[in-house]
C-alpha cells in the first residue's frame, strides 16, 4: 500500500496554510459589501492579505492553529490503529515544520507537550468504515476564540421565549451570534444541530462545517433557515473582528438529528473566518485534495 506519511503531512500543511478557494472567495464578496475607508473593510482585506502571504509563504493562517479535528473514512480492513499512528505522527511533524504551532496543554496544569499530542483526545479523531476501495481524511483545525463562543441550548428557553420549533431555533442561534460579537473573530460560519444528545448535537454541529460555502441542507426548510440565519446575523451589525458593518456571518449550516421526546437541544459551533478545512482522498497510489 501507498506510503501515507507525506501525503497526510501535506494535508496539514494545507488546511493550515491555504484557506480553501470557496471560503477566501466568500470573504473577497463580503469586502465589496462594506464601505470604502470603514474599519469593517479594513479588516477584511487585512485578512485576505494574510491569507495571500500564508498561501505564498506556508505559514499558518493565524497564530492560533486550532484543534486539530480528523475524520476519516476507511475501506473495511483498514487498521484503525495504524490510521491513528499516522495521523499522530503527521501532526508531531507539523508541529515541528511550524504548520501547526504547539497547542496541546495539560487540562490542569497548562503543561504543553510541545507536540500537539495529549493523551487519546488531542487530536480528536473519528473512524467511519465505508463501503469501497477509497480512503478520505477530512482535517479541520478549529480555533480556540471562536469554539469559546459555542453554545448548547435546551428549548423551550423561556428567558428568550424560544419554543420547541425552528422559531425557537431561529431565536437562540441569533443569541449565540449577538453574545459572539467580535471574540469568535468574525466573520463567522455557523454549524447548527437541532436535536441529538448534548454530546451528539456538539459533534454534529462540527461535522456540518465540513460542507462547502455553496451548500445548502437538503431539507428545504432547514435551507430557507440557514439563509435567514445568515441574513439576520449580519444585520445586528457586529461586523468583522467586531468592528461593525454588514458582514458578521458568511454562511450558516444546520443539521437536525433525531432526539428524545424529553429534549430539544440546539448547538452552534462558531467557526472563525480561518475556516480551515481541507480532504484528501487516496484511490489506489493516486492522491488528492479537495
Ligand atoms: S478564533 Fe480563529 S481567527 Fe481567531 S485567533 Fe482563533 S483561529 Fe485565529
Amino acid at each position: 500500500m501507498l506510503d501515507l506519511k507525506e501525503p497526510v503531512l501535506e494535508l496539514v500543511r494545507l488546511t493550515s496554510t491555504d484557506l480553501p478557494p470557496d471560503v477566501e472567495m466568500s470573504l473577497r464578496a463580503a469586502v465589496e459589501q462594506e464601505e470604502a475607508g470603514s474599519a469593517a473593510r479594513s479588516a477584511l482585506e487585512t485578512i485576505l492579505k494574510n491569507v495571500e502571504l500564508s498561501r505564498a509563504q506556508s505559514t499558518p493562517i493565524c497564530q492560533d492553529t486550532g484543534t486539530p479535528i480528523f475524520y476519516v473514512y476507511h475501506p473495511e480492513g483498514m487498521s484503525t490503529r495504524k490510521l491513528r499512528q499516522l495521523i499522530t505522527e503527521a501532526v508531531v511533524e507539523a508541529t515541528r515544520k511550524s504548520y501547526l504551532r504547539p497547542n496541546s496543554v495539560n487540562a490542569l496544569t497548562d503543561k504543553n507537550t510541545g507536540n500537539n499530542l495529549g493523551d487519546e483526545h488531542f487530536p480528536v479523531i473519528h473512524f467511519e468504515e465505508v463501503e469501497g476501495d477509497i480512503l478520505t481524511i477530512e482535517l479541520m483545525l478549529k480555533g480556540g476564540g471562536c469554539e469559546n463562543v459555542g453554545a448548547q441550548y435546551s428549548l423551550p428557553n423561556n428567558e428568550l421565549g424560544a419554543g420547541r420549533d425552528l422559531a425557537g431555533v431561529r431565536k437562540v442561534v441569533l443569541d449565540a451570534v449577538q453574545k459572539a460579537q467580535g471574540q469568535g473573530c468574525a466573520p463567522g460560519i455557523l454549524g447548527v444541530s437541532i436535536g441529538g444528545d448534548r454530546g451528539s448535537g456538539y459533534a454534529a454541529s462540527k461535522e456540518v462545517l465540513f460542507r462547502k460555502m455553496d451548500e445548502a441542507s437538503s431539507d428545504p426548510s432547514l435551507a430557507a433557515m440557514e439563509q435567514r440565519l445568515t441574513q439576520e446575523s449580519n444585520q445586528l451589525g457586529i461586523g468583522p473582528m467586531g468592528f461593525g458593518g454588514k458582514t458578521t456571518v458568511l454562511s450558516t449550516k444546520m443539521v437536525g438529528m433525531h432526539r428524545l421526546p424529553a429534549s430539544f437541544f440546539v448547538t452552534v459551533s462558531y467557526m472563525c473566518w480561518a475556516y480551515r478545512r481541507r480532504k484528501m482522498i487516496v484511490q489506489g497510489d493516486q492522491v488528492r485534495y479537495e
